[in-house]
């Protein structure tokens, strides 16, 4: 077995490295510690470290956030603030210790940061940024207005630091030590379980929920995550400069740690250092331009619209590119073991018991009281005109859409209301007609979402999951390709990439919508032979299908819809000759074709 080997090429050749094999954060842990050395202890060049640094852990947050989960945050100052305000009042006000107060502030900030992210039950886009930016001006209203306990408008003076940490260099080191080690955690998020469900809720969030993701809960830990490192940041920011006041927390300044993460590159903890060291570093440098007022914002205006429409992905992401590009291709590594698939266990000889399923579109009968009887082992396919319900059907059977009416019981158990990822759990794999792989990601990270779903045969071992995932491609023939993000792939070959994906979630009825929509003739014969081998290892399989060859091959039983109708049902043989099916497929009656 080398599942350790497997685990190791796979982390290895999800990050960049510089040629000479270090790993590229490193090189920034290392100027970092170089720069708090050399920094003197106060002053001008201290106070630009200082803030960079501070500012740089709330620029991580949204590292987070936007970047692996892409939920827009423009409230960042506000979290900053929280912790700022937490390390100030804390400390003057009520006596408490600094660590406390930073704890506190953090705490707090994640708090509002879940109830933020609680909003994205039912928002998304322009009304969750809308949401954010609410926070962010109530928080500055407060901060301003509730003066008995903020001090209003005047601030809060004299913040001491730690003890052991008084003097400005330790000070620095300690910011600057807290941000590698963040920095850190960050790196390595996007490679855990959580990284990969935040990077799958961005790529696509409806396949994120029915690989299994809870998405919701993926999205509010996101927020929480990300206030929380703006807490931090907001903490040793007021301890830095014994300071605060409400201008410093404002809307404009979640603008800029946007704006800096921007720059950067979104997708990395690099980036976020880059950007904000930039953001903060151009104003210093243009201050020869400062005679002339307009001049100077202008050229720094240009300057940040010309960075980032040329490098779409932030600086970082543009080095990163270069570099990439001399990547050694990764040596296809050992086969891991044959998949495994379990097929459902052994329940009863029915998988999916569906009753009088309808689901209405307003006045749209798009499923009409649907009786479906999927019994264990073979292929049972559903076939209609187009418009005939079968997606609507599916998307209802996964979760996507609520029933107007009737129930759905998987393995005996009642499905009908779960949300998609707690079907998935209970055992339903699916592919999309339109295919929905999360695009940024590579082959092998997208079907280890599938491997990692809760309850799957492999838990949470990371190399059983690396290890399964692979399998999972071996069995659709695409193992060579793993390490390879999947936008670049064929068609075929990522529809073949989104049923490894369903089958490495070992589910106990497979649904595929049209898998051979859009295929050449030799991908429908591969195709053919997949939907085979699958079916010989016992899984169930419901296939949507237009190709009557291809149906009438693999599938043993056949449902037939029209205008959200069951018209027919039975073995293959005899529904393709029953005459309504005829009709609906010709558009004629029967009795007229002669
Ligand atoms: P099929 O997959 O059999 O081609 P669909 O299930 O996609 O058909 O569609 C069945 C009917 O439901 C069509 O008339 C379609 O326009 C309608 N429909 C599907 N999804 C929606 C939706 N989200 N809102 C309104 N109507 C829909
Ligand atoms: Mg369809």
């Amino acid at each position: 077995m080398s599942t350790t080997a497997t685990t190791a090429a796979a982390a290895a050749s999800a990050r960049p490295r510089l040629r000479w094999g270090v790993p590229a954060y490193v090189v920034f842990v290392a100027a970092a510690i170089v720069l708090a050395i050399v920094v003197p202890k106060t002053g001008y060049v201290f106070n630009i470290s200082l803030q960079a640094t501070t500012y740089a852990i709330a620029v991580l947050g949204l590292t987070i956030v936007l970047g692996l989960c892409g939920q827009i945050n423009l409230a960042q100052a506000a979290f900053f603030g929280l912790g700022a305000y937490a390390v100030g009042l804390g400390q003057t006000e009520h006596g408490l210790n600094f660590w406390v107060c930073l704890l506190i502030g953090s705490g707090l900030a994640a708090l509002f940061g879940a109830l933020l992210g609680a909003s994205t039950l039912r928002l998304g886009g322009h009304y969750l940024a809308m949401v954010t930016i609410s926070f962010q001006q109530i928080l500055t209203l407060v901060l301003i207005n509730w003066i008995p306990v903020t001090k209003g408008p005047d601030g809060v003076r004299a913040i001491p630091r730690p003890a052991f940490f008084a003097d400005g260099s330790s000070y620095l080191a300690l910011c600057i030590a807290v941000l590698g080690g963040l920095g850190y955690l960050v790196w390595h998020l996007r490679d855990t379980r959580l990284g990969r469900a935040m990077r799958a809720v961005r790529d696509n969030e409806l396949a994120a929920g029915v690989a299994g993701i809870d998405v919701y809960r993926t999205k509010v830990t996101a927020f929480a995550l990300s206030a929380v490192l703006g807490g931090i940041g907001g903490g040793l920011f007021a301890g830095g400069f014994a300071y605060v006041s409400p201008d410093q927390f404002s809307f404009a300044e979640s603008v800029v740690f946007l704006t800096m993460v921007l720059l950067g590159g979104v997708a990395s903890p690099i980036g976020a250092v880059i950007g904000t060291g930039l953001l903060i570093l151009i104003p210093e440098w243009l201050r020869f331009l400062k005679s002339i007022p307009g001049l100077y914002l202008a050229i720094y205006g240009a300057a940040v619209i010309l960075i980032v429409l040329f490098m779409p992905d932030g600086i970082w992401g543009f080095v990163r590119g270069q570099f990439d590009r001399f990547k050694r291709a990764t040596a296809p590594s050992a086969s891991g073991d044959a998949l495994q698939l379990s097929g459902g266990g052994v329940g009863t000889d029915t998988v999916l018991e569906v009753r009088k399923l309808s689901k209405h579109f307003g006045g749209l009968k798009a499923v009409d009281e649907v009786d479906l009887t999927i019994k264990r082992g073979g292929v049972h396919a559903l076939i209609g005109p187009n418009g005939s319900g079968k997606t609507t059907t599916l998307n209802v059977l996964s979760g996507l859409y609520k029933a107007t009416s009737g129930t759905i019981m998987l393995n005996g158990q009642d499905i009908t209301s779960l949300p998609p990822h707690v079907r998935t759990k209970a055992g339903l794999g699916r592919t999309f007609q339109n295919i929905r792989l999360w695009r940024s990601m590579t082959a092998l990270e997208n079907v280890m979402v599938g491997a990692e779903r809760p309850g799957s045969p492999v838990g949470n071992d990371p190399a059983s999951v690396v290890a399964r995932a692979r399998a999972a491609l071996a069995f659709v023939d695409l193992e060579h390709r793993a390490d390879e993000v999947v936008a670049g792939f064929s068609y075929g070959h990522q529809r073949a990439v989104e049923i490894a994906r369903a089958l490495a979630s070992d589910p106990a009825l497979l649904l595929l919508d049209e898998p051979g929509a859009g295929l050449n003739s030799s991908e429908k014969v591969e195709l053919r032979n997949l939907l085979k081998r699958i079916s010989a290892h016992g899984l169930t399989i419901l296939i949507i299908d237009h190709d009557m060859t291809l149906v009438s091959e693999v599938a043993q039983h056949i449902t037939v819809l029209n205008f959200g109708r069951r018209i027919a049902d039975g073995h293959s043989a005899d529904v393709l000759k029953h005459p309504d099916v005829i009709a609906a497929y010709l558009g004629t009656a029967p009795d007229v074709a002669a």
